[in-house]
């Protein structure tokens, strides 16, 4: 059982920020509006995602590490029709495999608080502790115990950058929900919960994003988008500038990628990749979801249409005032 878990773990925790991205989806799911990401050593040696969010019950504890063990989602035809971001029931249990974690949680009618450590997928016991509301994961020592994985780490400072990169796409897709980060015992991003999407662009990213934006907004019958764009000094020569969100989720589908990049030719130099912050509420009766273990890839029953809308929209936007 603990191979097959440290197997499969290999496909949900590919590196520190995969075990960030669960561990905050998560919290999102239990309806924490105030999330604090805080790691040391890129992730490496320390991650810790404490929430306000519902807390999990005593008696519910040992069956979230097991693998299946969602209590979230029927089918994965589902998945688009529903607002939780958690489908697998896997992320725990994977997570737990290669790792040492440490969980405190609190429910609103529970008197007390719970603590409970799973080393390497071994579990530890179930002990009383006082606690606040929420909970809070601390997971040590990412692939200890599966030192080839670990080798294929990169650097604590690129690990740390990647993190960063998805709280910020975190802190853009949420606005309602407050996010902090700190990395080595340093404030790097915090965002109040009552902003709005320019405010926290600007939180995230700065003025020099700010004073160059576009705003997206488009409708058609199966297809929303509404957001920001920037132009053109705001460049990055990767994609990690370029956020978009469907139906709540982060999720990439390569369509809209090249038609919002497509709809940037002429306006950036080539081999740049441009700013964006755009959410997309599309139909999920048009879409089909083909999910691989880590990698979602949407397919939509009319792909020009998708495709034409969203470079319209861009260019559209691209054309217009600036903010
Ligand atoms: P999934 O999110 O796909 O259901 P996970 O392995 O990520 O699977 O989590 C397993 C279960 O543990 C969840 O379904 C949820 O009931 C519980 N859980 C995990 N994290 C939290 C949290 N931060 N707050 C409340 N419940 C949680
Ligand atoms: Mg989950």
């Amino acid at each position: 059982q603990n191979t097959i878990n440290k197997i499969a773990a290999g496909e949900v925790v590919e590196r520190p920020s995969s075990v960030v991205k669960e561990l905050v989806e998560n919290a999102i799911d239990a309806g924490a509006t105030a999330i604090t990401v805080e790691i040391k050593e890129g992730g490496i040696s320390f991650i810790r995602v404490t929430d306000n969010g519902s807390g999990i019950n005593k008696d519910e504890i040992e069956i979230a590490f097991k693998r299946h063990a969602t209590s979230k989602i029927e089918s994965i035809e589902d998945l688009m029709a529903v607002s939780s971001l958690g489908f697998r029931g896997e992320a725990l249990a994977s997570i737990a495999a290669v790792s040492q974690v440490e969980l405190i949680t609190k429910t609103a009618d529970s008197l007390s608080g719970v603590r409970y450590t799973i080393d390497g997928g071994v579990p530890g016991e179930v002990a009383e502790i006082g606690a606040p509301e929420g909970t809070t994961f601390i997971v040590r020592n990412l692939f200890y115990n599966t030192p080839v994985r670990r080798k294929f780490l990169k650097t604590a400072t690129t690990e740390g950058g990647y993190i960063g990169s998805l709280v910020e796409y975190l802190a853009l897709s949420h606005p309602d929900i407050s996010f902090r980060f700190i990395s080595n015992n340093q404030n790097k991003l915090h965002t109040s919960g009552n902003m709005n999407l320019k405010d926290i662009i600007y939180n995230v990213y700065g003025r020099d994003i700010t004073n160059n934006l576009y705003e997206i907004s488009g409708k058609s019958q199966d297809i929303e988008a509404s957001g920001f764009i920037g132009k053109p000094m705001v460049v990055r020569g990767n994609r990690t500038y370029e956020n978009y969100y469907i139906n709540g989720r982060y999720i990439k589908s390569s369509i809209i990628t090249k038609a919002i990049e497509d709809a940037y030719k002429g306006f950036i130099m080539p081999h740049n990749y441009p700013f964006s912050a755009i959410h997309f509420k599309i139909n999920p009766a048009i879409i089909d979801v083909n999910v691989h273990p880590t990698k979602m890839e949407l397919r939509f029953s009319n792909n020009e249409y998708i495709y034409n809308f969203v470079y319209d929209t861009c260019l559209k936007a691209l054309n217009s005032k600036e903010l």
